[in-house]
């Protein structure tokens, strides 16, 4: 059968979208491969569509357990019964049983950490992994945007299970953390399938102000003026929350705030709404977005810019997954990075932290290997943050084998010394880019090592574009509708009783 009819018979879509084929005849070809592919062209399906041609089974590493969920889901949605994900999300007992049944299922979702528990790794090697997808692996790198230790011990997996036929994922990624993708895993015979991240549907723009007030005003004009339903970064949960309340206040649409601070059970709540198309615009923080599967988002606005390119590539390329003009607004006040900075030191430890850690290290007489238990009391001691803390915690389990004390902390502070500065020196680059007089989408492609050979219409504010293109045509914006009385509980209930119906 050609692999447009298993396209069409399993997937139900008549055509690949790019990228998508050359990945999947790689793989099938037996060909260790590395896919960058753009935000929103179909990931998932690279791995989905081999694996039933496959002999065995496939088995995905996933940073994140909400992005982990959403494709189950969509696996599920597509009528796949075969599919498990082994997180902390299980119970002792799930667990368990789920360990017992591993042979059972075709599609296998697994996080990294509980893929180098001696227990869950065993039994995986029991198994005939005809695939091993590694997804978001940029996270491999250290000088990616979103490192995870854990990742790091993926090649080390890979080697335990022979060394089964391997797929790194990503959507963004420099010549640089794909080297590291590549020695990490050690696949180094593999294809190499290198899309570009430029997204010709969306129109870039960047507009600077004096004052909080008057980008704040904009703001307010902005979503008032443009097609939606739309996003709005902050880098502030608080900000989120205000300036959700604030246009609401103003009459503007269903709006809501999304950030990590939430309890998860409105998260889901709020992220359902929009993907149903009751919530028109979202507030949110970074947190919002992986696993967001909304086609047509028209607008995505930056009221505070991101820590790097990567993040910014990924999150305007949220918008526009239908193909339709989108456009991405970057709202920029002079030192408005000082925020970014704060917010990189506030992530890693200090030199005097990492000198009190040393120091309890050395009087204790305590093995950097082994601090499971010690969380609250090194916390208090070092002032460690919860993010500070599992830094460290990771750093210490991953590098210190072998090591003194003192030798391990003095790596662990030149090791912070030159992620600090690697982290600087996107946010200064991302200021850069900002201030710049040059077409925003050839600098941006640039950043990526591209060589831009482009002609795009409403490219970018400097190139020109027209803002009717964007602008809504019926007026006026629906009111937030008033079901106060109608609790969280039994609108989320109602709404994944509405999809579960939907998926029957
Ligand atoms: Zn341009």
């Amino acid at each position: 059968m050609k692999l447009e009819e298993i396209l069409k018979e399993r997937f139900g879509y008549s055509n690949f979208r790019s990228g998508q084929k050359e990945v999947i005849s790689s793989l099938l070809a037996g060909k260790n491969t590395l896919a960058m592919l753009p935000t929103g062209t179909g990931k998932s399906l690279c791995y989905q569509l081999p694996g039933y041609m496959l002999e065995g089974q496939v088995l995905i590493v996933s940073p994140l357990l909400s992005l982990m969920q959403d494709q189950v889901d969509q696996l599920k949605v597509n009528g796949e019964k075969s599919v498990i994900a082994i997180n902390s999300f299980l119970s002792f007992d799930e667990k368990l049983t789920a360990m017992k049944q591993l042979s059972r299922f075709k599609f296998i979702f697994i996080s990294p950490e509980m893929m180098l528990t001696e227990q869950v790794l065993a039994r995986l090697k029991s198994l005939k992994i005809a695939l091993f997808v590694i997804d978001e692996a940029h996270c491999i790198s250290q000088w990616g945007h979103d490192f995870r230790p854990d990742y790091l011990k993926l090649g080390y997996v890979r080697k335990q299970l022979q060394n089964p036929l391997t797929i790194a994922l990503t959507a963004t990624a420099t010549s640089e953390v794909r080297g590291d993708i590549i020695r990490t895993l050690s696949i180094q015979e593999s294809e190499q399938i290198i899309y570009s991240v430029n997204r010709p549907n969306i129109t870039m723009a960047v507009e600077h102000f004096h004052h909080y007030r008057e980008k704040r005003d904009r703001l307010i004009q902005l979503v008032t003026k443009l097609e939606g339903p739309g996003i709005i970064y902050f880098s502030s949960k608080k900000m989120a929350e205000q300036m959700a309340a604030d246009l609401r206040l103003q009459g503007i649409g269903n709006v809501m705030p999304y950030h990590g601070g939430l309890e998860q059970e409105t998260r889901m709540l709020i992220q359902q709404q929009f993907l149903h198309g009751q919530l028109d615009l979202i507030c949110a923080t970074s947190a919002f977005g992986m696993g967001i599967n909304k086609e047509n988002i028209r607008y995505v606005i930056h009221f505070h810019m991101p820590m790097q390119f990567e993040s910014y590539v990924q999150e305007i390329g949220r918008a526009g997954r239908d193909g339709q003009p989108s456009i991405a607004f970057m709202l920029y006040t002079s030192g408005d990075e000082t925020l970014q900075h704060q917010l990189i030191e506030g992530e890693l430890p200090d030199e005097p932290q990492i000198t009190l850690l040393e120091n309890w290290l050395q009087e204790h007489k305590t093995n950097p290997q082994n601090l499971a238990g010690l969380e609250e009391e090194l916390s208090l001691i070092c002032g460690f943050n919860e993010i500070q803390l599992r830094l460290t915690f990771d750093y210490l389990k991953n590098y210190s084998l072998g090591k003194n004390i003192s030798s391990v902390c003095d790596e662990f502070k030149l090791y912070i010394k030159k992620r600090l500065e690697s982290k600087r020196r996107k946010i200064e680059e991302m200021v850069r880019w900002i201030s710049s007089e040059k077409c925003r989408r050839i600098q941006l492609l640039e950043y990526f090592e591209e060589m831009p050979k482009i002609q795009n219409s409403d490219c970018c504010d400097h190139c020109g574009f027209s803002i009717t293109t964007f602008e809504r045509t019926n007026f006026p914006l629906h009111k937030q509708r008033d079901n106060e009385e109608q609790s969280w509980k039994e609108r989320l209930a109602e709404i994944l009783l509405r999809k579960r119906e939907e998926e029957r």
